[in-house]
């Protein structure tokens, strides 16, 4: 999957003066599993992220997945969404539904498939991800690893092109994070592509083929993992690293 950002920006309102999340974001990335993005907090992954998921339009600038610009029609950004998998770390199920049932739903009103069928296709995947016994409990009645994990069933269900994590382990004790993290790192292997947004940068490093390093509102630097981690380029990722990796 290729990636190409050219002069990305992005301003939110704060206290009715505009302040830059993005501030010419511009880079290209070519990953065939992962791409990481990782950074200080505040310097603009979630907001980067929610473009790259067409959730947030951009200021101005030009995304490219695979050459294709990203719409910025609403029909055609709805269709967009509707190939891809995304999983935020509030795990947003619907507490009123069954794990299940919240597994169905995009299939169901998204996609427009047959009840049964979407129900097949959602019971399936929990099985492979481990959660068969718990496809008839509510978001209440599961830990926060099988909450999380749900939410994954939830992105995978529809089969999607791609798949968007940002921090998906950060509300997870220890235990769960290991758990969640084992299983992004199994869907590694099904060949769908992911752009993940993590601080677990030990994990960033073992599963990341391409690193995307944003600081204050700018991707200072990509490359492949084994480079970045070695051999950071810029200052701001030196510092960066040597304050995570020194615990
Ligand atoms: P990160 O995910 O790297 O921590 P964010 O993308 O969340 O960074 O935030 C980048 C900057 O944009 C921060 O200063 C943040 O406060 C600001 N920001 C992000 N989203 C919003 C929003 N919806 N409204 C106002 N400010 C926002
Ligand atoms: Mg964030």
């Amino acid at each position: 999957m290729k990636l190409e950002l050219h002069a990305v920006t992005k301003s939110f309102l704060s206290a009715g003066k505009p302040q830059r999340a993005l501030s010419g974001v511009t880079f290209t990335s070519d990953f065939s599993h992962v791409l990481a993005l990782i950074g200080p907090s505040g310097g603009g992954k979630s907001t980067l992220l929610r473009i790259l998921a067409g959730l947030t339009a951009p200021d101005s600038g030009a995304v490219r997945i695979d050459a294709a610009l990203l719409p910025t029609a609403e029909k055609e950004l709805r269709s967009y969404r509707s190939r891809l998998g995304i999983v935020f770390q509030a795990y947003n199920l619907f507490p009123h539904m069954t794990a299940l049932q919240n597994v169905m739903l995009p299939l169901v009103q998204v996609h427009a498939i047959p009840d049964a069928e979407a129900r097949e296709r959602a019971f399936q995947i929990m099985e492979r991800l481990g959660l068969a016994d718990h496809a008839e409990k509510r978001p209440l009645q599961l830990s926060g690893g099988q909450s999380q994990r749900v939410a994954i069933a939830r992105a995978l269900a529809p089969k999607p092109q791609l798949l968007l994590f940002d921090e998906p382990t950060s509300a997870l004790d220890p235990e769960m994070t290991a758990e969640v993290l084992a299983l992004i790192a199994e869907l590694r292997e099904s060949n769908t592509p992911m752009i993940l947004v993590t601080h677990e940068i030990g994990f960033a490093r073992k599963i990341a083929d391409r690193i995307a390093f944003l600081a204050e509102g700018q991707v200072l630097e990509e490359g492949a993992a084994g480079e970045f981690f070695n051999d950071p380029r810029s200052a701001e990722a030196r510092r960066f690293l040597a304050k995570v990796l020194a615990y």
